[in-house]
């Protein structure tokens, strides 16, 4: 019994015991992968499982239509019309019968923060999947009985906090956090994560008062009369790193949550329809652990950074090491400016209707971020940076210019996480680079209440997908939760509407097709982590990994499109989640 053998059917069994949601998975009993066959099929080899009556949008140019296909072991093996395709059926072949329902393959999301143990283990002030109005009552309240169990001096943390959606129509300010504990440092993260807002408390045991100047790249804010309003924004955040407690734990007790972090997330999106997801970092161990015990039910592309980095660069780990199921992607996104969800991000022109004139926050020099590009691309490992606004975006491009000319390197794929406002200068930097962007995509859907600050001129050139696939480039879907929902029908009702849950209407001249919008939910997507020619299509020979979608987005009201009910989730032949 081959390994590949093995695996597979541990991990369907475990899937079905684990979770209760299968009635019997689909199966391979054949091992091996086949080479993809003509439509007609193989002689002497039954697949494991047809699928037929389908509303199949495969992604693939070739055959962008189909209603039928055949899966053996973990690959697709036929494409066609059901006719065709039922005819490969043998004996012990599974068959479903999809009555009209529509299929795509499996989503991919490009930057996902995958922050499993803070939903499992934090106090969460906000709804990370959902539009969601919440009181500042409300969090005072969740924190105040968090507090309780704690010993003075610890910190006291709320996430997913997100400041656009309070029914109080104010922002949180500390004192309001006061009223949570006053022997506590307490803190509010902005589910963006470039802000966060401290109490009192917190913010004399960081020594910091209204006469502290703003460090580069960060700023400790006012309110009108010139006193601490406890929000503080990017890197002036550091202060607080080395002071108060936290709770600790036991390797064994650290362990045990990422790994119920990582399994209790790869379950949420799978039920979104997410087959596979650019982990920004997170725990490699316990993801390993996770897929030993059958529990990992999509595919990472693991980007990493720090001493992990150092340690693919020492020895030589080059992105795309690993196996279909784990493999190092990029590196997670070196940060270049700060946040467009909380108003952060570098601009070329001062924010409007901002006093006094703000233009953001650039966090890297450009000579540091050149030195940091050339030495990872040398190293034959894709670079990545968060780069929102287009000062940053610039600064990024001219670092990977300068790298690529030190070093050359075809098809080197440098990631764009966000890139969020472009000119036209930098559109076509980017094409020539050959960069591929991992763009927002629920937020034009979840974020309109936002898009004010910015006004329709900068919206207009904002998460530009119809701009960036007019120029050729294969921009991907990056939701960076948890700063925005992951749910790639969210994102793709946003993209194809650019209307958002409150009904406004945003730089509509960047709208993009649902076909379009599907392509860059699935085979963009591998394209970004040179994954293109084993999955993100229908196709024979590639992965079987596939949505089932109740209806079609193509043809169900745009504005339903977020509403469809995803009725299986299967990644290599394997059901992962099933309604
Ligand atoms: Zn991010």
């Amino acid at each position: 019994m081959s390994d590949r053998r093995s695996r597979r059917e541990f991990m369907g069994l475990t899937t079905a015991g684990a979770a209760g949601i299968l009635t019997r998975p689909w199966l391979g009993e054949s091992g091996g992968f086949f080479p993809a066959p003509s439509v007609q099929g193989q002689q002497g080899v039954d697949p494991d499982l047809v699928v037929t009556n389908a509303k199949v949008y495969t992604m693939d140019t070739a055959m962008p239509r189909a209603e039928a296909f055949a899966v053996s072991g973990d690959r697709f093996v036929a494409v066609g019309n059901t006719a065709a395709i039922k005819g490969l059926a043998g004996k012990r072949t599974q068959t479903f019968d999809a009555k009209q329902m529509t299929i795509v393959p499996g989503f991919t999301d490009c930057h996902n923060h995958a922050g499993g143990t803070t939903l499992l283990y934090e106090v969460l002030v906000g709804n990370p999947f959902e539009v969601e109005f919440v009181t500042i009552g409300s969090i005072i309240e969740k924190l105040r009985a968090k507090a309780q169990q704690l010993p003075a001096g610890t910190w006291v943390e709320g996430y997913f906090h997100d400041d656009t959606k309070l029914k109080d129509k104010r922002p949180l300010n500390r004192h309001d956090l006061d009223k949570v504990s006053t022997e506590h440092p307490v803190v509010v993260r902005h589910r963006g994560g470039h802000t966060s807002f401290y109490n009192t408390t917190a913010l004399e045991m960081a020594r910091v008062t209204k006469d502290t100047p703003n460090p580069p790249g960060g700023t400790f804010d006012r309110d009108e009369s010139g006193d601490l309003n406890g929000r503080v924004t990017d890197r002036a955040r550091e202060v607080f790193n080395g002071v108060g407690q936290r709770p600790s734990f036991t390797p064994e007790q650290r362990e045990k949550r990422e790994r119920d972090g990582i399994a209790h997330i790869s379950k949420q999106f799978v039920r979104y329809g997410l087959t596979s997801v650019h982990h920004e970092g997170g725990d490699l161990a316990a993801i390993q652990d996770v897929r030993a015990r059958g529990e990992l039910r999509h595919r990472v592309s693991y980007e990493t950074s720090g001493r992990m980095l150092d340690a693919m660069i020492s020895n030589g780990i080059q992105s795309g090491f690993g196996d279909e199921w784990i493999r190092f992607g990029a590196t997670s996104e070196h940060g270049v400016d700060g946040s467009f969800s909380e108003r952060t991000m570098a601009l070329s022109i001062p924010y409007p209707n901002v006093q006094p004139p703000y233009k953001g926050n650039v966090t890297e020099t450009q000579e540091t971020l050149n030195a940091w590009v050339e030495r990872v691309h040398r190293a034959g490992i894709q670079v990545n940076c968060h780069a929102n606004g287009d000062v940053a975006i610039d600064m990024y491009l001219t670092a990977f210019e300068l790298a690529q000319k030190a070093a050359p390197r075809p098809d080197a794929r440098p990631k764009i996480t966000h890139c969020t406002l472009i000119t036209d200068d930098l559109v076509r930097r980017m094409k020539a680079l050959g960069a591929v962007p991992a763009m927002f995509t629920t937020y034009a859907y979840y974020n309109t209440d936002k898009f004010p600050f910015y006004g329709e001129d900068l919206m207009k050139r904002s998460m530009a997908f119809r701009t960036l696939l007019d120029a050729g480039i294969r921009a991907a879907a990056g939701s960076d939760f948890s700063p925005g929902p992951f749910a790639p029908l969210m994102g793709i009702q946003g993209m194809v509407t650019r209307t958002g849950w409150d009904g406004t209407t945003w730089g509509a001249n960047q709208c993009v097709t649902v076909d379009e919008a599907i392509r860059i939910n699935t085979l963009n997507g591998a394209y970004a982590s040179h994954e293109e020619s084993i999955k993100g299509s229908i196709t024979a020979g590639k992965l079987a990994d596939f949505v089932v979608l109740a209806d079609d987005p193509h043809t169900v009201a745009k504005a339903k499109i977020k509403d469809i009910q995803i009725v299986r989730t299967v990644v290599g032949g394997s059901t992962m989640y099933q309604a």
